[in-house]
């Protein structure tokens, strides 16, 4: 391939610059012309695309964020908007594309390859963990022990002040934050969108734990399950103890990259550059078993998404 760009999409997770290096110095090592476009779809469509060079892909390995900009562009959904931005690509000669990015962001360069004929690898960014086809997604442990940091925080107030507290954290549809911070966290209550969450389950739970002596509870709150701070107002019909809600918002978006997500995000990256460079498209880096593993691209919304039940049933029995 003699052409590439590459692009974040979707929201911002920490690994993209990473990836963003790793596959830009790949490209670059193997003398293909490279390309970075700002905004995600919206630059491809306002036609904010520039050459990189080594300079473009130095002093970002440990930076959060991304330093191509994203955005989102609902437009893209639309074929004559495809169309332009395609074309933006073709008149720079540009052949191949790498898109990091969630399953939305997937989707659009899905419709570039079958529409346009562009040459498109996606690569798994975001802290929700949600992509199927991957064990992880670039960001998802970064994101964790940002949780992490702020329970072992929340848990001092918690303790000292004989509290329940519940922890609102990312994920969109998925509960895969809210249950891995409760095994690494110590975690005494868990509420995902995989499962049913009775309030009454809950109120029952911290009941007893206060009748054994537990006096305090950080209880992990899925936002696709609801919003902490209207179930801190059910849980408060039932449960006579001091409830608080924390939503922990946007901090858990930023912040350096953690050695895992750098790694992944490096070996992810590479390999996306050795696909198109083979001459492949249409797929999607996944991280399966500890390998590397490629899967066309639909995979991602068209696969069945796994929770493990093991580690839920898990999290249950330790939060008792
Ligand atoms: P993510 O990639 O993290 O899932 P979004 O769902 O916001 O994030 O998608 C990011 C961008 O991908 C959207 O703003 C849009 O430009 C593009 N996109 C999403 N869904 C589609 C679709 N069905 N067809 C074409 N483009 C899409």
């Amino acid at each position: 391939i003699k052409s590439i760009a590459i692009l974040t999409s979707g929201g911002d997770a920490p690994g993209m610059n990473p990836a963003i290096r790793a596959a830009g110095k790949v490209a670059l090592s193997k003398g293909i012309d490279l390309y970075g476009i700002k905004r995600g779809y919206l630059g491809m469509l306002n036609d904010e695309i520039f050459r990189m060079d080594g300079r473009d892909l130095s002093g970002i390995i440990d930076r959060g964020g991304t330093t191509l900009l994203t955005a989102r562009c609902p437009e893209f959904k639309d074929p004559k908007i495809r169309a332009i931005a395609a074309e933006n690509l073709k008149k720079r000669g540009i052949e191949g594309l790498v898109v990091i990015g969630g399953d939305g962001s997937f989707h659009g360069a899905d419709l570039l390859f079958k529409e346009h004929g562009i040459k498109v690898v996606g690569i798994p960014g975001t802290i929700d963990n949600d992509i199927i086809g991957t064990d992880y997604t670039i960001g998802f442990d970064t994101c964790l022990n940002t949780i992490l940091d702020a329970i072992t925080k929340i848990r001092d107030t918690a303790t000292s002040h004989e509290r329940t507290i519940l922890v609102e954290v990312m994920g969109r549809d998925a509960g895969d934050l809210a249950l891995y911070a409760t095994l690494a966290g110590g975690g005494d209550g868990l509420m995902i969108p995989e499962q049913e969450n009775p309030i009454d389950v809950l109120a029952y739970q911290i009941a007893q734990r206060r009748k054994n002596g537990k006096l305090h509870d950080i209880v992990l709150v899925a936002e696709g399950v609801g919003s902490a701070i209207e179930i801190a107002e059910e849980l408060k019909k039932k449960v006579h103890t001091d409830i608080r809600p924390v939503v922990l918002a946007h901090i858990q978006r930023g912040g350096n990259p953690s050695g895992f997500d750098r790694i992944l995000a490096t070996k992810m990256g590479a390999k996306a550059v050795e696909i198109l460079d083979a001459g492949k498209s249409g797929v999607m880096i996944g991280m399966e078993g500890n390998k590397l593993v490629t899967h066309p691209i639909s995979h991602a919304w068209e696969g069945e998404r796994r929770l493990s039940q093991e580690d839920y049933d898990l999290a249950l029995t330790l939060s008792k």
